[in-house]
């Protein structure tokens, strides 16, 4: 069997460039190779459900390699995206941050869409794993399948049971593509859970920083969920994207701020007056007013002082200390929670190799990435699929 183009992975980017090549080349044969047993099955899990397919903001330096993007994010920018959306009959909603969702409020919707264009444009689907993909005059995609350009779409190694394990890595051995390392990235952060554990459940706002011997690494604001392995929540999540940048897992801490809006000083105006003005509080409660009750119980111990006791005993030594552990509370960091539970890989598909204004490899003629595999990857708030979407309208161009 003869098509004119093979795409590898019917994800986001497989399914959008599949839709694109057709429109832009209505005279052309495309299939689609699945390795799972239906397409898009990622999609539905997105956004808890609601698919968040993009995020009005977006620039090239949301993304780990601003230059690579540029070209892409400027030619197909968020409003032209949400045109192709509309094109496909679906209507979206952005929130006060720029996050796009479904109209719907169902990541289903979205995936109903490309399913519906993909059939009304004819596009073949074949569930069967790509294990082997070879060139001659074209390629030939596992021993029997022929097409004359093929576009990768395989995602990376996050969340295998999605369908990506990095199989797409593997396929392109033939070629001797070169990846980047790759590592689990939007994922949970495991820590020290002395601290952590008693408090499984518990969310506040505030800003994480990571440290390495005490040099600077990355930081992101937002909400923390402590668990009993560590810390969650988009804080945690966003950070976990900077830690491909510590060498020594050992040496690597955060420091948790739980009062980012507020100066050390303003917090200790507050805290003295608070403790002055209620003397008669008990300890127990004396961090109510600006933390969850159970983590201003939690801090209150770690800085020594009797739950049961009266606020006006705190002496103004007592009140520096809480502040250093609300401002500067520090964790030891010991890993991720991985692949398996990571929404994005961080490293794919060396961008030295690829095309930045076609997304064809420099290596082999015809041959096109798109999405998670390259070596890009974003924090959440719709970004990564803005990329998977974007990326997939260009390579669909077929130019090159
Ligand atoms: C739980 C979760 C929630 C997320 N939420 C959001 C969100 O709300 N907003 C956002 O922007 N991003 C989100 N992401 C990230 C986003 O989903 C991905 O960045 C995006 O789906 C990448 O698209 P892709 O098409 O490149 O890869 P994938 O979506 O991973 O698709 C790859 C496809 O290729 C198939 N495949 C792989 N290898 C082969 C092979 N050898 N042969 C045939 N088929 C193969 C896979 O089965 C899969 O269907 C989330 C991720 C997860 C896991």
């Amino acid at each position: 069997m003869f098509f004119d183009v093979a795409i590898i992975g019917g994800g986001m980017s497989g399914l959008v460039s599949a839709i694109e090549v057709k429109r832009n080349y209505p005279e052309k044969s495309v299939v689609i190779f699945e390795k799972l047993d239906r397409v898009g099955k990622k999609i539905l899990a997105t956004g808890n459900g609601r698919c968040n397919l993009d995020n009005l903001t977006a620039t090239k330096e949301d993304y780990n390699s601003p230059s690579f993007v540029s070209f892409t994010l400027e030619k197909y920018t968020p409003e032209s995206n949400l045109d192709f959306w509309k094109s496909l009959g679906l209507l979206t909603v952005a929130d006060s941050e720029g996050r796009v969702y479904p109209r719907s409020n169902s990541a289903s919707s979205v995936l109903d869409a490309l399913r519906f264009e993909t059939e009304k444009l004819g596009i073949k689907i074949i569930f069967e794993k790509a294990e082997k993909l070879d060139k001659k005059d074209v390629f030939i995609i596992n021993n029997n399948i022929k097409a004359e350009k093929v576009i990768v779409c395989c995602g990376g190694c996050s969340s295998p049971s999605q369908g990506s394990d990095g199989s797409g890595f593997r396929l392109l051995k033939t070629f001797r593509c070169r990846n980047t390392p790759l590592y689990p990235s939007l994922v949970q952060i495991t820590t020290d859970t002395r601290f952590t554990k008693p408090l499984k459940g518990v969310r506040v706002k505030g800003r994480l920083t990571l440290t390495e011997k005490e040099k600077f690494i990355g930081k992101a604001d937002g909400e923390i969920l402590f668990a009993d392995y560590g810390l969650s929540g988009i804080a945690t999540m966003d950070l976990s994207r900077f830690l491909r940048k510590v060498s020594d897992i050992q040496n690597a801490r955060i420091y948790l701020d739980m009062a980012c809006d507020m100066e050390e000083k303003e917090l200790l105006s507050y805290l003295v007056s608070h403790r002055n003005k209620n003397s008669h509080l008990e300890c127990e409660n004396f961090l109510s007013g600006i933390l969850p009750k159970a983590m201003g119980k939690t801090i209150m111990k770690k800085c020594g002082i009797f739950l049961g006791d009266e606020a006006g005993k705190l002496t103004d030594k007592d009140i520096k200390n809480i502040i250093e552990n609300i401002k500067n509370l520090e964790l030891k960091v010991t890993g991720t929670k991985g692949f398996e539970f990571s929404q994005v890989t961080s490293g794919g598909i060396d961008l030295k190799e690829v095309d930045k204004f076609t997304m064809m490899s420099e290596r082999v003629n015809d041959l096109y990435f798109c999405g998670e595999i390259l070596d890009v990857d974003s924090r959440c708030g719709g970004f990564n699929l803005h990329w998977a979407v974007s990326s997939a309208r260009l390579a669909a161009e077929l130019k090159g």
